[in-house]
């Protein structure tokens, strides 16, 4: 297939300085989970980005100098030469495949706690480190500052032995002490550092002149800026960007603009729609003449088209698309663009940089897993036999593995008992904020259109006694799981005594549009991800005085990791949701239901009319169950829910796995992990 004309746009070159950029496909600096410590994880996975058509392939933030120290958080290192040889192979991955690494520096001054290194943090000023942890930074002096100058130019060097082509100054996302000295929202000195905007400009300006000064044509240099902190006058904005913009916007080469901290940056699609950031970046361009990057979660290549034409943008930069889609430009660029794995913006990537962990991505099973399992996002290896596989169930897990095998060419027949396909996902994505979700299915769907050899079965309940009347080698069961009735959660971890007088309802009663009846609704939490906050923006929306009760002091608690827990919060509250923190669910009866401080077991009553409970789930394992102990029958593995209850995100994973899997005998025995581990090297002693 051919480019479609209206997308040539996107594949002009586009000059940074003394580099050339291929094309306008720019992925942004993203933290990965991976960092120093999976550095050839790190470095394959962005060289398949590379692959895929993006001009410029970025790192994470970096950390040249060791007296910043994000640990526990797993980021980059060039704080020494021996960080060296691990960014020269990110580099050479990316080279290979004809795209120009870029390298994003940082000096994180408040926002880290400096924990490993333990010597206080520094500032422009002495304040309480972000976080609970209990440090502060101390205000740097000016011999403090002509130190970070220093060591700014030493990173630069290091970043330029290393192979990069784009050296990025970083002031933005709340996270640099450069953006802590621009914004008054943290700078209140009263040197030549602090107070007007020229004075809070001016380390920026001088990093960015010593950037440039040690570059010395060799790399380009990109300024990552704050445009709004969205907290008004209290911080940066349109105004005081005007006059920054007049006093550095011609010193980089290029400019990479972003909105608010890193959960606006990366807003989920619950909380808000592809381009969000349009409005506060829009006109910047006009004040420089250097080429502007900025994002927007942008998937659409007619929104794209429009940011260049309407002048809001040179470059169309991308984290999120670029993971859910390392391909996304290739695809354009072949005239494919009904392929593209569109990302869901559910901000599952980002809770490997909270967990500590490596990258994962609900779209994109293969993100995190290029070198350690060597998965790829568009290719799979031919099947391994002429075996016939049924796939029973069409959720995510089901929906993953018939087309993952199909692609390897096995015959496949996916059955699902209902008429809709999807499972969980196709009934989530009619949840209040949840619509973009529905991209996991419809990728999918599009993908198993074109695979003749996978058969789809609707409306087709199958049992264990026809399967095994069939001739299938292989049966992979992804029939689901179902929430537990009886109130036996994390919390308890019993029952709890419920009776009848009180309707009880559950994620699977309400996704099936079964909606209680009553005035009163109690949604009990012990699931703490994002279900049960929307379950009550659900009844809210009804008209329903709703009552969120969760064990945990937060609600909707893990979604922290997502970065939207506060808005969580802020959404319910103003949906006149009475959030109820730290109470445990001891008993539930006519009218009312009973609670207990998670702390002091100090009892609460609260009057309902019906109770919601998302407690634990149990996997729907029977059919596998059964199919596993007829003798001689097709081999069974049970995937995603059915097999261990989780996310979607996991059960495209698990669905995947099976598909990488099948007929492999390298992972037959599983005394040996089934993937390769990069072993810390021990230092002489
Ligand atoms: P997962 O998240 O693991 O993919 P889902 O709950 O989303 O699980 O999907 C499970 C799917 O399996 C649902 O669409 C359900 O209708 C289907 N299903 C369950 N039991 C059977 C069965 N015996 N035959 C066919 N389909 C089934
Ligand atoms: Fe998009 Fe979700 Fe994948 Fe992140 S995890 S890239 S938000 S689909």
């Amino acid at each position: 297939m051919t480019r479609d004309p209206r997308y040539d746009i996107l594949f002009e070159p586009v000059q940074l300085g003394p580099v050339t950029a291929r094309n306008r496909f720019f992925q942004v600096p993203h933290c990965n989970g991976m960092g120093y410590a999976r550095p050839t994880a790190h470095a394959e996975m962005r060289g398949v980005k590379a692959e895929g058509g993006w001009s410029v392939v970025c790192t994470e933030e970096v950390e040249f100098h060791w007296s910043s120290d994000t640990a526990p958080y797993v980021e980059g290192h060039l704080s020494d030469d021996a960080d060296i040889p691990m960014h020269a192979r990110l580099v050479d991955r990316v080279h290979a495949h004809g795209a120009l690494a870029g390298c994003e520096l940082v000096y994180s001054g408040m926002t880290a706690a400096n924990l490993e290194v333990r010597q206080p943090p520094m500032g422009p000023v002495a304040l309480p480190v972000v976080g609970t942890h209990p440090v502060h930074s101390r205000a740097m002096t000016l011999d403090d500052i002509a130190d970070l100058r220093r060591w700014h130019r030493l990173g630069v060097e290091r970043a330029i032995a290393a192979g990069y082509d784009v050296v990025y100054v970083y002031a933005g996302h709340g996270l640099t002490v450069l953006q802590h000295f621009l914004s008054r929202r943290y700078n209140t000195r009263t040197d030549e550092y602090g107070g007007s905007v020229e004075n809070r400009t001016r380390l920026l300006r001088e990093v960015l002149e010593d950037t440039i000064e040690v570059a010395a044509g060799r790399v380009a240099v990109a300024c990552r800026l704050c445009v709004d902190e969205l907290i008004g006058e209290a911080g940066l904005q349109r105004a005081e960007i005007e006059e920054i913009f007049g006093i550095i916007g011609e010193i980089p080469d290029v400019w990479d603009l972003m909105v608010g901290d890193w959960d606006f940056d990366s807003l989920t699609s619950r909380f808000g729609p592809e381009g969000t950031q349009e409005e506060y970046v829009r006109g910047l361009k006009a004040l420089t003449t250097k080429p502007v990057i900025g994002v927007g979660r942008f998937t659409s290549p007619d929104t794209m088209v429009r940011m260049i034409q309407d002048g809001v943008l040179d470059m169309i930069g991308a984290a999120r698309p670029s993971i859910a889609d390392p391909f996304l430009p290739k695809k354009i660029e072949e005239g494919r663009w009904q392929d593209i794995r569109e990302c869901i913006g559910c901000n599952m990537c980002v809770t490997g940089d909270y967990t500590m962990t490596s990258i994962r991505c609900t779209q994109n099973p293969s993100m995190g897993e290029e070198w350690r399992r060597g998965w790829h996002p568009e290719r799979i290896r031919p099947r391994g036999s002429d075996a016939k596989v049924l796939v029973v169930g069409a959720g995510p897990a089901g929906l993953e593995a018939a087309m993952s095998l199909g692609r390897r060419g096995y015959e496949v027949m996916l059955a699902e008992a209902t008429n809709e396909l999807g499972g969980r996902v196709a009934l989530e994505a009619r949840l209040p904020g949840l619509a973009a979700w529905i991209r996991v299915v419809d990728y999918r769907l599009g993908q198993l259109e074109r695979l003749p050899n996978v058969e789809i079965a609707r409306g087709s309940t199958v049992t264990a006694d026809e399967i095994l009347g069939y001739e299938f080698d292989h049966v992979a069961v992804a029939t689901g799981c179902h929430w537990r009735t009886d109130g036996l959660g994390r919390a308890t971890l019993q029952p709890v005594p419920l009776d009848d007088g009180l309707q009880i309802a559950t994620p699977d009663t309400i996704l099936r549009g079964e909606l209680p009846a009553g005035e009163r609704v109690v949604i009990y939490d012990d699931d703490h991800y994002y279900l049960g906050g929307v379950i009550a923006e659900l009844f809210a929306a009804a008209g329903r005085k709703v009552t969120l009760v969760t064990p945990e002091a937060r609600v909707s608690a893990w979604t922290e990791n997502t970065m939207e827990q506060h808005r969580v919060h802020v959404r319910l509250a103003e949906a006149g949701v009475d959030i109820v923190l730290s109470q445990v669910l001891t008993s539930a009866g006519s009218g009312a239901v009973e609670l207990a401080c998670a702390y002091t077991g100090r009892p609460m009553t609260l009057p309902a009319d019906a109770l919601v409970l998302l407690t634990a789930r149990l996997p729907d394992d029977e059919l596998a169950t059964t199919l596993r102990a007829a003798e001689g029958g097709p081999t069974v593995r049970a995937l995603g829910d059915a097999l261990a209850p989780g996310t979607i995100a996991a059960a495209v994973w698990d669905g995947h796995r099976y598909a990488e899997e099948l007929d492999d005998p390298a992972v037959a025995n599983n005394d040996h992990a089934p993937f390769k581990r990069e072993v810390v090297a021990l230092a002489d002693e």
